[in-house]
């Protein structure tokens, strides 16, 4: 028999290392950066196109390559950064296994310009596929530039294993944040296709923070601060009260690399417990400093999951330290006036089967029989205790009882009533707003509690979705047209969310950069909601998942019908009581928000 086992070639092997370091664009851009700012960079440039399918450039202005060094890079297992196994334990940079550039070279073709201060002349490589193609001298500005152009181009089924471009710039997103975030001192900018998403000055922290997600962050912001042996702590968390739906901005950050980490999650949930309402979110970005041989290094580059060695006692420290920022910043007591009424949905208990109202009506009811038969009435459907069910005789005396004492109730703060002209006629409705939430009114034989809020977001949502439906939009021209500007990334959003806005009724264009005007909207939106109403929809959209554009509007009718809404704390007048339950009732579902 002869031997059949073989070395497999560098190429091979490189490329099977590259399936473990580089699944994704964004995993090339991790890379990159990380080395960039192992090389003391501090302006590092991403420039990216095709959400990275096509080209992922990283400048910086850090230290760069000697000739010998560059060509040395692309090795396998070459690394300037460890020379024993032991060194491992004592890791102060983000690379250390030497396998990023060659896995990246494997599967793309990249050319790399680097020149080390001091030296006249730069060096300029070309591999492609774990080839070099070229190496010579070339003119480039102190630091290392280098170009991925067209990953996986060696591997189609690789390539055609990537997903939409905007999911795929999602991820390089998040990478470029998670780096930006743990290097405040570090100026960062991205740029994809042409246009500018992020330029991040140097900054203390929480400008950093603010200057990644926004202008509106800053209020939101508490400060964590905690040291101890073991563990320093820093960092922000987000006020309870904006704690959202969506798991938003959750980032630890260990020794300044950004890591995930079930357990410590817990803890800092479980230090806003009480807080904020169950199905929500806390944001946090917290940074721990500790001693590098108590964390567990060796694992693998891309995962982000690490271990520690004193795990409970971090967990306990980090759990103290956020309540401690919640209770000295006095956020725990005002927090039941400040939660998000709007959006405040009551929900039952798991496993509470909640019957949806419904009204039964006699239908042996004859108005005109014996009244003394009346008074046998009363609330016949005992078996249905949770249903509003009320035998019709009775309830038209309850309800007559009811209006007749009003001009009691009616003094007290929050309770308007205004009943029928001549409330002996039939078909006169009455209503009552109570505590500017509730609209109490006769239902058929019956009475019905309304939330005005709820029924109004009914009602809002089936003429949004009808209207698409039917392929009717009617739209209002604004005499004033708006102009609203976002960060960078929810602009990107906002540009693919623009066609599917104007078959809603929207007149929007873009205007200048990050910024749009709008000259018209829905009929049915009221024109002072706009910026929040778009605002959140660009939070709901990063969070679609995919499921036909059926789903689509919907959600796009829900969420403007949601913000739209006439919210608790509205007086109602008697005629706008009427044409609210009227619509109500004409809707498809007037029992389901
Ligand atoms: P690792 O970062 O694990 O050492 P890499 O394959 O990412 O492995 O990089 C190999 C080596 O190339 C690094 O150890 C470093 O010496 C050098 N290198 C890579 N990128 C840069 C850069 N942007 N500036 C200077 N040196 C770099
Ligand atoms: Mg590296």
């Amino acid at each position: 028999m002869p031997d059949i086992i073989h070395l497999l070639p560098d190429s091979v092997a490189n490329q099977i290392a590259a399936g473990e370091v580089v699944q994704r664009p964004a995993s090339a851009v991790k890379e990159l950066m990380e080395n960039s700012m192992d090389a003391g960079a501090d302006f590092i440039q991403l420039i990216v196109k095709d959400s990275g399918k096509s080209l992922i450039k990283v400048i910086d202005n850090g230290k760069g390559m000697s000739e010998t060094d560059a060509r040395m890079a692309f090795e396998r297992h070459a690394t300037s950064k460890i020379k024993t196994a032991e060194d491992i334990f004592a890791i102060h940079t983000k690379g250390f296994r030497g396998e990023a550039l060659a896995s990246i070279a494997a599967v793309a073709q990249v050319e790399l310009k680097t020149r080390q201060e001091g030296q006249d002349l730069g060096t300029c490589l070309r591999v492609e596929g774990s080839k070099v193609l070229s190496q010579e001298f070339c003119n480039t500005s102190p630091g290392t530039q280098i170009e991925v152009k067209n990953l996986f181009f060696n591997i189609p089924a690789r390539r055609n294993f990537l997903k939409s471009n905007n999911v795929e710039l999602r991820h390089i997103i998040d990478e470029f944040e998670r780096v930006a975030l743990a290097h405040p001192s570090v100026h960062f900018s991205f740029v994809h296709n042409n246009s500018e998403l992020f330029d991040l000055p140097m900054a203390q922290l929480r400008q950093r923070i603010v200057n990644v997600f926004g202008g509106k962050f800053n209020e939101k912001l508490v400060p964590v601060e905690e040291k101890t042996p073991i563990l320093e702590l820093s960092g922000f968390i987000g006020k309870p009260q904006f704690a959202k739906k969506t798991r938003g901005e959750q980032f630890f950050f260990a020794n300044n690399r950004f890591i995930k980490n079930a357990y410590l999650h817990k803890a800092v949930c479980n230090a806003f417990e009480g807080l904020i309402s169950e199905n929500t979110h806390p944001s946090y970005f917290l940074y721990l400093k500790l001693d590098p041989a108590k964390i567990d290094v060796n694992i693998h580059p891309t995962k982000t999951e690490i271990k520690f060695e004193d795990e409970k006692a971090i967990y306990t420290i980090i759990r103290t330290a956020v309540k401690h920022s919640l209770g000295q910043f006095n956020i725990a007591p005002s927090l039941d006036f400040e939660t998000d009424q709007q959006f405040a949905m009551p929900t039952p208990p798991k496993g509470i089967q909640v019957n949806p109202p419904g009204i039964l009506v006699d239908p042996t009811f004859n108005p005109f029989n014996d009244p003394k038969e009346k008074k046998g009435g009363g609330f016949t459907d005992k078996s249905h205790p949770a249903s509003h069910s009320l035998s019709s005789q009775k309830a038209n005396q309850d309800w007559e009882s009811v209006l007749n004492s009003l001009p009691e109730i009616e003094t007290e703060s929050g309770i308007q009533q205004s009943s029928g002209i001549e409330s002996g006629q039939d078909n006169i409705k009455n209503f009552i707003q109570i505590g500017k939430k509730y609209i109490l009114t006769n239902h058929g034989e019956g009475m019905i509690v309304i939330h005005q809020q709820r029924a109004h977001e009914r009602i809002l949502f089936d003429k949004l979705y009808a209207s698409v439906e039917n392929n009717n939009i009617p739209s209002q021209q604004l005499l004033f047209p708006q102009n609203i500007t976002f960060a960078a990334p929810d602009f990107q959003v906002m540009q693919s969310l623009m066609p599917v806005l104007r078959e809603l009724g929207f007149d929007i264009d873009e205007f200048g950069k990050n910024e749009v005007v709008i000259n018209g909207i829905p009929l049915y939106l009221e024109a002072g909601e706009l910026q929040t109403v778009l605002e959140k929809l660009i939070e709901k959209e990063k969070d679609f998942a995919d499921n036909g554009p059926q789903e689509h509007y919907k959600m796009i009718a829900a969420t403007m019908a949601r913000v739209s809404a006439v919210k608790p704390g509205i007086s109602m007048s008697r005629e706008e009581m009427q044409a609210l339950t009227d619509e109500l009732f004409a809707t498809q579902s007037p029992y389901v928000s």
